[in-house]
C-alpha cells in the first residue's frame, strides 16, 4: 500500500511542489435491475434519471472511481482496483463516495492537497448540463474544496461504439496536487 519512497525523495529533489494524476473508467450500462442487472446511475455522487444503469460491483459511479484514480496516481499509489476489490463483499453495492474519501485521506497523510480536479464525462443520453452544477458541488464537497477549482464537462460519443450506443459511460479526470503549507512531505 505505501508508495515506493523513490518516488517521494525525486519530488524533494527537484524542488517539484506539485504532482499530476489522471483517472479513467468506464462502465457498462444495460436495463436497470430487476428487468437488467444496471444499477441506478449515480454520476459525481449525484442521480442521474435514466433507463439504464452501470453494471458494477460497488455503485458504479464511473465519475467517483475516475476522481479516486486521479487522486491516487498523483502520488503512485495502487489504484482503485486493488485497494477496493470488486469481489470483495464489502465493496458490494458500495457509495463510491467513500473510494475517494479514502484516496483523499491518503493523499493527505503524504502532504499533499488537491488544487484542482477537471472531469470529463462521456455519455449519450441523457444529457448531464442540468445536473452539473450539482455534480460539481457534490465533487468540491467531498474533496473540501472551492466549487470553482472542480470543473465539469459532458460530452457525448457523436453515436459512435458502445458509449455512442448509449451502452456505456466513460469518465476522465486530472488532478494537480500540491503539497499542503504546513504538511509533512
Ligand atoms: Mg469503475
Amino acid at each position: 500500500m505505501d508508495p515506493s519512497a523513490r518516488d517521494f525523495d525525486s519530488a524533494s529533489r527537484t524542488g517539484t511542489d506539485v504532482r499530476i494524476g489522471h483517472g479513467y473508467d468506464l462502465h457498462r450500462l444495460e436495463a436497470l435491475a430487476p428487468k437488467g442487472v444496471g444499477r441506478p446511475l449515480i454520476v459525481g455522487g449525484v442521480g442521474v434519471p435514466h433507463d439504464r444503469g452501470p453494471v458494477a460491483h460497488s455503485d458504479g459511479d464511473v465519475l467517483l472511481h475516475a476522481l479516486t484514480d486521479a487522486l491516487l496516481g498523483a502520488l503512485a499509489l495502487p489504484d482503485i482496483g486493488q485497494l477496493f476489490p470488486d469481489d470483495a463483499d464489502e465493496n458490494d453495492g458500495r457509495d463510491s463516495a467513500d473510494f475517494v474519501r479514502a484516496a483523499l485521506s491518503l493523499v493527505h497523510e503524504r502532504g499533499w492537497a488537491p488544487v484542482n480536479v477537471d472531469c470529463t464525462v462521456v455519455l449519450e443520453r441523457p444529457r448531464l448540463g442540468p445536473l452539473k452544477v450539482e455534480i460539481r458541488n457534490r465533487i468540491a464537497e467531498l474533496l473540501g474544496m472551492d466549487v470553482a477549482d472542480v470543473n465539469l464537462k459532458g460530452k457525448t460519443h457523436e453515436g459512435l461504439d458502445a458509449v455512442g450506443e448509449g451502452r456505456a459511460i466513460e469518465a476522465h479526470v486530472v488532478a494537480l496536487l500540491g503539497r499542503r503549507s504546513g504538511g509533512k512531505s
